[in-house]
């Protein structure tokens, strides 16, 4: 595994969850962390916590412009970026013809245009970077159709497209196109799901935390600049379907 000290970060959705968890393990390996996501107390809090590993700018994904100032104050303070981790991301859940084109907007901005700003604006920052690294993450949903999750599931398969056809349009250049797809994760994903089901279906699975979700991450960054780690698919192993 590559030392990974001194690398410089972008982690979307790093106010919970996996992006959180991604966070804490990046900077505990050296890496400093751009902490980015809309809820400012949340990431201010991290980045204190984290110290001088951690700088917290608040971002919508789906914000073009806000994408482009987070990058601009990436190149103003580091000069570059080595890893862009595109995690924000949300999924209502419900049956197709209950749902509503607001809902398919919703996802659709944070799922799919979050990925295409962030990448669109750190591309650039990150040439000439040995070992620099795209991850995204899509889900199991982004491979199979899973019930109640049509429309996020369609996000997150255009997520594996997109970065199939990256990783061919990026590779030349030695900037590495990487997508994870995590099962059932324990987080605050899943919000309009009612919470006593929630906590019932991960409990049965004994879903992965988010953490187990940041080792895969800092397991694909960590390998040596030559080595693609293109996909990787964790899923808890009781879920044994989809
Ligand atoms: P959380 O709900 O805990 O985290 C989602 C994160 O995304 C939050 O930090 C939220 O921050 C951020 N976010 C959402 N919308 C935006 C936006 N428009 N702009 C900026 N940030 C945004 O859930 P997870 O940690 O589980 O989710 C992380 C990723 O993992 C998502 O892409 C999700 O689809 C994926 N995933 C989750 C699974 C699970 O079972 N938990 C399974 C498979 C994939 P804030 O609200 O502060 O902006």
């Amino acid at each position: 595994m590559e030392d990974l000290t001194g690398k410089v970060a972008v982690v979307t959705g790093a106010s919970s969850g996996i992006g959180e968890a991604a966070a804490r393990l990046l900077a505990a390996e050296g890496v400093h962390v751009i902490l980015s996501a809309r809820r400012r107390e949340r990431i201010e809090a991290l980045a204190q916590e984290l110290g001088d590993k951690a700088t917290a700018v608040v971002a919508d994904v789906t914000d073009a412009d806000q994408v482009h100032a987070l990058f601009d104050t990436v190149r103003a303070r580091f000069g570059g970026l080595d890893l862009l981790f595109n995690n924000a991301g949300l999924g209502v859940f419900g049956r197709f013809t209950d749902s509503t084109p607001e809902d398919w907007r919703r996802m659709i901005d944070a799922n799919i245009y979050g990925v295409l700003n962030c990448t669109h604006a750190a591309i650039p920052l990150m040439k000439e970077r040995p070992g620099a690294m795209i991850s995204s993450v899509s889900s199991t949903g982004g491979r199979y159709g899973i019930e109640g999750w049509s429309v996020y599931s369609a996000t997150k398969f255009a997520i594996v497209g997109f970065h199939d056809a990256l990783r061919k349009e990026l590779g030349l250049e030695g900037i590495r196109v990487s997508v994870i797809e995590p099962g059932a994760v324990w987080t605050e994903f899943g919000h309009n799901v009612p919470e006593e089901a929630l906590r019932e279906r991960r409990a049965n699975l004994d879903a992965l935390t988010a953490a187990d979700v940041a080792q895969a991450l800092v397991y694909a960054f960590a390998q040596h600049p030559r080595v693609l780690v293109e996909e990787i698919l964790v899923r808890p192993v009781k879920q044994v379907a989809p």
